[in-house]
């Protein structure tokens, strides 16, 4: 009984990732020797921390090669580039990246730098043609994932969000056991995801460079795995803000969120986003058969899970590696992955941010359409 389930476990986390052998196209690079998969070549813009553990990352991927930079400073572009073995006229600042256009070694610009730079940057990229993959929170809110979605439609490039997640073992077993019933009707969910803010200088403290404050931050991790946990879009949102420390948490920072999704079958999220508690990284998700519960839910692992059957025993794989080889997956081979990474998604998370920050301005619940 036990070997069958642990089997069953093994066999979904693999499938998630079986990705079928790319049959080459004439005159692309590939990757390892032997190998006839083609390589994803990708910039990353934004040299700052996030970024570091991407590139750190891609080093373990099959498909994925980093062939361009995109900094301020000079300084690390010769340093990252001297590491990651990017020739110097692959190296941009941030006046002249439209140029990655005429690059023929770049298929993909990766930007990691602070929310507010998103959207801007991702137009830019779509007019030079090539694929934007775009951290989270993709914009500041829906109405400029929008701009950025009919800028990339326009250019016929493609545009993903780092949703690392939606690549992760045990999240995706979770999803499909789901997905098989064996948790029956899905009745709720809750989602809490919070830290405590260090330095209050960075531009995660400033409302202009973070368009909010944890929720755009840290709490869109509840709301976008409310959503995947769920497997259903929420039709209302109700939320309250309370801020214990308003010398710190300026004005539109928001430090803590309690916020409630409804979903059309009948399932209800509560969820808190915060800046001010330690670790706080959990997922519940219950049925009316049984449950999944997920501490810590969304950090960068190795995640833990269980359910009402026991423990998931799934190896832990750094996210960004399965993350990075799974979007050269999307964009050379057109494989879809389990839950989307594109701007639609990235846009329904968008939407949900807005509408929580009207329901605490206003008090009242907010109706959505996804
Ligand atoms: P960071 O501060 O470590 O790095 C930001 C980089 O942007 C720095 O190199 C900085 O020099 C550069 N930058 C360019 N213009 C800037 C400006 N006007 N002001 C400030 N910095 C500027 O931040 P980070 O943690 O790397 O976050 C970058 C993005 O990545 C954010 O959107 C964040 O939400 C996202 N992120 C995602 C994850 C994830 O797990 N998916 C984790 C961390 C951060």
């Amino acid at each position: 009984m036990k070997n069958s389930r642990r089997h069953f476990l093994q066999s979904i986390a693999a499938s998630a990732f079986a990705f079928p052998v790319w049959s080459a196209a004439e005159g692309a690079p590939y990757g390892a020797a032997g190998s006839q998969e083609r390589v994803l070549r990708v910039a990353l813009l934004g040299l700052g921390g996030y970024a570091k553990r991407v590139a750190e990352a891609i080093k373990d991927c099959k498909r994925v090669k980093i062939t361009g930079l995109i900094s301020g400073t000079p300084d690390k572009l010769k340093s990252w580039g001297s590491l990651y073995g990017v020739p110097e006229n692959s190296r941009y600042n941030y006046e002249n990246f439209d140029r990655v256009g005429d690059n023929p070694d770049i298929d993909a610009v990766y930007i990691i730098t602070p929310n507010a730079l998103h959207k801007e940057q991702a137009i830019r990229v779509a007019r030079a043609k090539k694929h934007v993959i775009c951290e989270k929170p993709m914009a500041l809110n829906a109405k400029e994932g929008e701009e950025m979605i009919a800028a990339c439609k326009a250019a016929g490039v493609q545009l993903l969000v780092g949703y690392r997640l939606h690549f992760e073992n045990k999240t995706t077993a979770i999803i499909r056991m789901r997905q098989e019933g064996e948790f029956g009707r899905i009745r709720f969910f809750q989602g809490l995801s919070g830290f405590k803010i260090g330095d209050p200088s960075q531009w995660r403290m400033q409302k202009k460079l973070a368009g909010g404050g944890a929720l755009m931050d840290i709490g869109i991790y509840a709301v976008n795995g409310a959503r995947y946990m769920v497997g259903e879009e929420p039709i209302w949102v109700t939320a309250q803000e309370t801020k214990t420390d308003p010398e710190r948490f300026k004005e539109g920072v928001d430090e803590t969120i309690q916020f409630q999704l409804g979903f059309p079958g009948g399932a209800v999220a509560s969820c808190l986003s915060t800046y001010n508690m330690s670790y706080l990284d959990r997922f519940f998700l219950n049925g009316e058969k049984g449950f999944a519960e997920m501490q810590p839910s969304t950090g960068y692992g190795p995640l833990k899970a269980r359910t009402h059957k026991g423990e998931l025993d799934i190896p832990h794989v750094t996210h960004q590696t399965l993350q990075m080889d799974g979007m050269a997956a999307l964009l050379l081979d057109g494989k879809k992955p389990l839950v989307p990474v594109d701007g639609e998604e990235g846009l329904k998370d968008l939407k949900i941010l807005d509408a929580i920050y009207a329901a605490c301005a206003s008090g009242k619940k907010q109706m959505l359409k996804l």
